[in-house]
């Protein structure tokens, strides 16, 4: 047993190890996933709900290991965060969905944004900034083609310094969204220090907007908080068509989910806008 605090033991039990063997062998295989070249972009619409038609993307990693099969990003991002993987994990993320945005542009699809997630760890990185830049440079890619999610995690520890990068984010041209927005912990105060753009509200409260009067009360508050900032607000994990109305009849800018489209591979996503589709 290994000693925790005054009174609290922990046992390593048999699922433990075979936990911690799975963690082990997670992460050692991260260790050559992107010289191996074992990652690929997802990418799901984002649709404008008045319009109806797709203004953009979110880029979702996925990862192909030869043995291990598909491991889901929630089993290996934590891993990535905790090992610092996840800033060269990170970067070849940036660099590609800006790749292939530029690439769908240039082929005429039209100009859409492509949503990038990025993590506590990469926005602390040194060389953010100018790998961000260089990026925009070598690709192509109009910054104002570019959202950045963040998650509000980000904001709370020690605030002057998030402040300092967001406003060169912002300096480049890209968008700021705040991801999961109302799950965090975090202080409303930040939203009128901090150049965000976007407001994106966690699925958990999409998912019972029809049948909680909570949640209900929280997407209509979102929404009107959002847009009394001057800010868009997108729903994310809309599952349902009584959702989709929900959000419509209460003004929600954008919609991403489910419904729609799940995360397809580049090559399906492809096929969406050749064929136009929308909502
Ligand atoms: P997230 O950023 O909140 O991404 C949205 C997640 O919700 C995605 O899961 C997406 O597939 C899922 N989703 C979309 N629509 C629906 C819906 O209608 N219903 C339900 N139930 N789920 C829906 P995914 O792709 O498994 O990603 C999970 C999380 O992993 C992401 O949550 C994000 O935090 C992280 N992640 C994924 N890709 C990246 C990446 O490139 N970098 C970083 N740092 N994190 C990533
Ligand atoms: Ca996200
Ligand atoms: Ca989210
Ligand atoms: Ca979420």
């Amino acid at each position: 047993a290994k000693k925790l605090g005054r009174n609290n033991f922990q046992f390593y039990t048999p699922a433990m190890n075979e936990e911690s063997l799975e963690r082990v062998r997670i992460e050692s295989a991260l260790r050559n996933a992107v010289e191996r070249d074992e990652f690929v972009l997802y990418y799901q619409p984002q649709l404008d709900i008045k319009t109806g038609k797709i203004v953009g993307m979110e880029a979702l990693i996925r990862w192909q290991h030869p043995e291990l099969g598909t491991v889901p990003p929630g089993r290996f991002i934590g891993i990535a965060e905790e090992t610092g993987m996840i800033v060269q994990i990170g970067a070849w993320v940036l660099r590609s969905a800006c790749a292939q945005n530029k690439a769908w542009q240039d082929a005429g699809y039209g100009k859409l944004r492509v949503a990038v997630n990025l993590s506590a760890r990469q926005f602390g990185a040194a060389d953010l900034i100018e790998n961000l830049a260089s990026v925009l440079e070598d690709t192509g890619l109009e910054p104002e083609y570019l959202e950045i999610e963040l998650t509000e995690s980000l904001f709370m520890s020690d605030i002057t310094p998030a402040v300092d990068l967001l406003h060169r984010m912002k300096a480049l041209g890209v968008n700021l969204s705040i991801d999961d927005f109302g799950t965090g912990y975090s202080s409303l105060s930040y939203l009128s220090r901090f150049p965000i753009d976007v407001l994106k509200i966690d699925r958990s409260f999409v998912a019972d907007i029809t049948r909680d009067a909570n949640d209900e009360a929280i997407v209509t508050s979102i929404i009107a908080l959002a847009h009394n900032l001057k800010l868009a607000v997108i729903a994310e994990g809309v599952e349902t068509s009584e959702q989709l109305d929900y959000l419509r009849r209460h003004g929600c800018d954008e919609m991403q989910g489910y419904y729609f489209s799940r995360p397809l591979p580049a090559r399906e996503f492809e096929q969406l806008l050749i064929e136009g589709r929308g909502l």
